[in-house]
């Protein structure tokens, strides 16, 4: 089945006028990132309580080393894989409007991705509770925690969507408008289960456009939702796709 998959999904990506894609953790786990949800995923080690903003907010001194050995010292070090280069080469050659991720990582742009929309925000910036300014991570010394403002000595948080904080109202405007114009969704290492991010391929679908998805385990996508589903590794899939599209 797969190859003729493959032809028949690489023939659409072809012929479409506006595709993009939408990706989650199935992507960075090849890079080394683990997934947070699952069996021997983060939220299976740490505690995700930690990860709320009012916890974190009363308690910075006990959540920050957390945050520091979690999102900068384990997902910092992690370098792109092949699926998050051939979504950028697909991009390169026009034939890619843009990404919505829910990864937090950065390993889009780091592939060289121009167009990404950072559903759930991103590990690359943070954001002082007090004064609101935000700095790029790198820019922030984590020897002494929990890191202070530069600006006002405020408490720094990361810049991603901790639970119970919803997602930016910008982001998901521009996601579902970008979502609208597009007859083509390339699904890539979700299953679409978090909430409101998970709509995204039924905005495509519902308006008459096409799904291709890459995922190693079945989805709620997959055999509903999906007109193509190419079963696999995204690091392998994705590069084989994309070799097929481009010629
Ligand atoms: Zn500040």
């Amino acid at each position: 089945m797969s190859n003729h998959a493959l032809e028949n999904a690489a023939k659409v990506l072809r012929e479409s006028r506006c595709t993009i894609a939408f990706t989650g953790a199935g992507i960075s786990v090849e890079s080394g990132i683990p997934p947070f949800r699952g069996p021997g995923g983060v939220w299976s080690k740490y505690d995700p309580a930690m990860f709320e903003k009012h916890y974190f907010k009363r308690h910075p001194d006990e959540v920050w080393p957390l945050l520091k050995k979690i999102f900068y010292d384990m997902i910092g070090k992690a370098e792109p894989n092949p699926a998050h280069y051939a979504l950028s080469e697909l991009e390169d050659h026009g034939k890619l409007a843009g990404i919505i991720t829910q990864n937090i990582d950065g390993l889009h742009q780091q592939a060289g991705s121009q167009q990404v929309y950072e559903y759930h925000g991103s590990t690359r910036r943070m954001q002082c509770m007090d004064c609101r300014l935000y700095f790029d991570s790198p820019t922030i010394s984590l020897d002494r925690l929990p890191p202070p403002c530069p600006a006002c000595g405020g408490l720094l948080k990361p810049d991603f969507v901790f639970f119970g904080e919803g997602v930016s109202s910008d982001v998901h405007y521009e996601a579902t408008a970008l979502a609208k114009q597009a007859d083509v969704c390339l699904i890539v290492g979700t299953g679409g289960e978090v909430m409101p991010a998970g709509r995204i391929p039924y905005i495509v679908k519902n308006r008459g456009g096409t799904l291709i998805e890459i995922n190693l385990y079945d989805t709620g996508y997959s055999y509903s939702t999906s007109d193509y589903y190419l079963q696999g590794k995204a690091g392998t899939r994705l590069p084989e796709l994309v070799r097929e599209v481009l010629g």
